[in-house]
C-alpha cells in the first residue's frame, strides 16, 4: 500500500506538494463527513419509513383477517363486501393480497393469477404456526408480509410474536406484498436536495481549502525566495522566517550552513592569497638577481655563476612549493583515492631514516630508531612515507648542531604509534594549534632560510586523518619537540554520502 503510494507520488510530482496535501486533506475533511451524513440520514429515514409502513399495514391486514374469519371467507370467497375491501386495500398500498387456506391453496389473489394454486413457502408455514413474518425487499421495492387468520385469542398471542402450539387455531394465511415506491420517491427527492447542499458545501470547502493551503504554505515560499536571493548573490545576510517552528528550523540549519560556507570561502581566499605570496617570493628573488646581472656590464664569470646558483636555489624552492601544494590538493580529495595495502611499518621507517640520515649527518645530528615490536598495518604506503618523512625532516631541520632525533615505534591490538622526538628549538605552546595550518610557520624567516614551505605539517595531518588516525604535539621551548602519530592497524572504509 505504502509502496504504491510512493510510486504514485513519483509518477505525479505535483502530488508531492505540501500545498496539494493540505488542500486534499481539507477537502476530504469537508466532503467525507457531508457524504456520510447524507447517506446516514437517508438510511435512517428509510428504516423509519419502512417500519412505519409495516406496522401500519400489519394493523390494517389484521383487521381484514378478522373480517375474513368472521365472514367464513376461507370457505366461500364470493362475499362482495370483503372482495371490495381486499381490492381497495391492495390499490391503496399498490400491492397484492393472497388468501391461503389451511390446505395451502390460494383461495383469493387480488391479481387473479394464482387462485387455486398451492403455496408452501417458509413464511407461510411459519405463519401457520402463528408467527407474523415481514420481509423488506429493497431492490424489488416492496414489503412482503404474512398475517395469520385465526380467532382473536390466538391472534393476540401471535401479535406478541410468540410461537404458537395450538396450530389448529390458524385457519388461513393472508400473504400481502406492499409497494414501497412512495418511500423510494421521497428518498430520491431527499437525496437530490441533500446532494445539491453537498455540492454547494464542496464548492465552498474547495475555496476555503485553496485559500488555507496557500496561506499555510506562504512561509515556506518565503524561505525559498530568501534562499534564491542568496544564491543569486543579492545578499549574504542570514535568513529570518520565524512564522513556524519548522521554517525556523530550516532557516537555522541554512544559516549555519551559510556561515560555514563563509568560513570555508574566507579560508579559501586566504589560502589563495598565501599561495600567491609564497609563489611570488622566489620569483621576486630571481627577478632581482637577473636584473642586477643585466645591469652589471662586463661582470666576471664567477659572479654570473654565483647568481645563477642563487637562481637555481629559488627555482628549487618554487618547485618544492608547487609539489607540496599538489600533494595537499590530492590529499583534500576523498579517502576513496587511498591505495591501501598491508605494509611493514618497521621497514617503512627504516627506509625513511636511511634517506634522511645524510642530511642529519651534515649537522652532526644522530638519528635513532627504536622499535618495541614488529608492526604490519593496512595503510597507503606513499602517504604514510610522506608523513614520517615530513616529521623526521622537521626534527632534523629545527634541531641544534650535534643534536639527536629519536623515532619510537610501538603498537597495541588496535593501532600503532610512532613518536618522533628531537633535541631541537621547540615550539611555543600557543602555536600548537596553528602549526598544522597551511603556510603557518613559527619563525617565518628561519623556516624559509632552511627551505621550508609551511605546508609539510598540513600534508601530514591530512594524510593521518585520511587513515582515521591522530597526530599530537608536545614541546618544551629550547629543549625539543615530540610528535605522536597514532594510526589504526586495519583500515575501515567509512560510508560517505546519503541516499
Ligand atoms: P615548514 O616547511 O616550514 O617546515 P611545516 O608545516 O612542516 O612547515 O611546519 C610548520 C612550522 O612548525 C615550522 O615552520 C616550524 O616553525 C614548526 N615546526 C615543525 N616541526 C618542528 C620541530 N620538530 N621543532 C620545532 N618546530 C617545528
Amino acid at each position: 500500500m505504502l509502496e504504491r503510494l510512493k510510486a504514485l507520488l513519483i509518477r505525479f510530482p505535483a502530488l508531492r506538494s505540501v500545498k496539494i496535501h493540505i488542500f486534499l486533506l481539507m477537502l476530504a475533511m469537508g466532503v467525507i463527513p457531508s457524504f456520510v451524513m447524507r447517506i446516514g440520514i437517508l438510511q435512517s429515514y428509510e428504516e423509519r419509513a419502512v417500519s412505519l409502513r409495516i406496522s401500519d399495514t400489519q394493523a390494517q391486514f389484521s383487521i381484514i383477517a378478522n373480517h375474513l374469519l368472521a365472514n367464513n371467507y376461507l370457505q366461500d370467497t364470493s362475499n362482495a363486501a370483503i372482495n371490495a375491501e381486499l381490492e381497495q386495500i391492495s390499490t391503496l398500498y399498490d400491492g397484492r393480497v393472497l388468501i391461503i387456506n389451511n390446505s395451502f391453496h390460494v383461495v383469493k389473489d387480488t391479481y387473479g393469477i394464482s387462485e387455486g394454486k398451492t403455496i408452501i413457502s417458509e413464511e407461510v408455514i411459519r405463519c401457520f404456526k402463528g408467527q407474523n413474518t415481514t420481509n423488506y425487499e429493497r431492490k424489488g421495492g416492496y414489503i412482503e408480509m404474512t398475517i395469520p387468520i385465526m380467532d382473536s385469542v390466538s391472534s393476540a398471542a401471535a401479535s406478541a410474536d410468540t410461537a404458537r402450539t395450538a396450530d389448529t387455531a390458524v385457519q388461513g394465511v393472508l400473504l400481502a406484498s406492499v409497494s414501497t415506491e412512495s418511500i423510494r420517491t421521497t428518498m430520491e427527492i431527499m437525496n437530490r436536495n441533500a446532494l445539491i447542499i453537498e455540492i454547494v458545501m464542496v464548492i465552498f470547502i474547495f475555496g476555503i481549502a485553496v485559500g488555507i493551503s496557500y496561506i499555510l504554505i506562504r512561509p515556506f515560499n518565503r524561505v525559498t525566495q530568501a534562499v534564491n536571493e542568496i544564491r543569486d548573490g543579492f545578499t549574504d545576510e542570514p535568513i529570518c522566517v520565524r512564522d513556524y517552528r519548522e521554517t525556523e528550523q530550516i532557516v537555522d540549519a541554512f544559516n549555519q550552513l551559510l556561515s560555514r560556507m563563509k568560513v570555508i570561502d574566507d579560508s579559501r581566499q586566504e589560502f589563495v592569497a598565501n599561495v600567491s605570496h609564497e609563489l611570488k617570493t622566489p620569483l621576486t628573488s630571481m627577478k632581482v638577481l637577473a636584473d642586477s646581472l643585466m645591469q652589471m656590464e662586463g661582470a666576471p664569470i664567477e659572479l654570473y655563476q654565483e647568481f645563477m646558483q642563487d637562481i637555481t636555489v629559488e627555482i628549487d624552492r618554487e618547485n618544492k612549493i608547487i609539489n607540496d601544494l599538489l600533494s595537499l590538493v590530492k590529499m583534500d580529495k576523498t579517502a576513496a583515492q587511498l591505495s591501501i595495502e598491508s605494509v611493514d611499518i618497521n621497514e617503512l621507517i627504516e627506509l625513511v631514516l636511511k634517506r634522511l640520515r645524510p642530511i642529519a649527518r651534515t649537522r652532526d645530528i644522530e638519528v635513532v630508531f627504536e622499535s618495541i615490536r614488529p608492526v604490519t598495518a593496512e595503510v597507503d604506503e606513499v602517504k604514510i612515507t610522506q608523513v614520517f618523512t615530513n616529521l623526521v625532516e622537521n626534527a632534523i631541520k629545527y634541531n641544534k648542531e650535534h643534536g639527536w632525533v629519536k623515532v619510537l615505534l610501538d603498537a597495541d591490538h588496535q593501532s600503532f604509534t610512532v613518536e618522533i622526538s628531537d633535541s631541537g628549538i621547540g615550539i611555543p605552546e600557543a602555536d600548537y594549534d596553528h602549526i598544522f595550518e597551511r603556510f603557518y610557520r613559527v619563525d617565518k624567516s628561519h623556516s624559509r632560510e632552511i627551505g621550508g614551505t609551511g605546508l609539510g605539517l598540513a600534508i601530514t595531518r591530512n594524510a593521518v586523518l585520511l587513515h582515521r588516525g591522530s597526530v599530537r604535539v608536545s614541546s618544551v621551548e629550547g629543549e625539543g619537540t615530540c610528535f605522536t602519530v597514532k594510526i589504526p592497524l586495519t583500515y575501515v572504509k567509512q560510508e560517505t554520502g546519503t541516499k
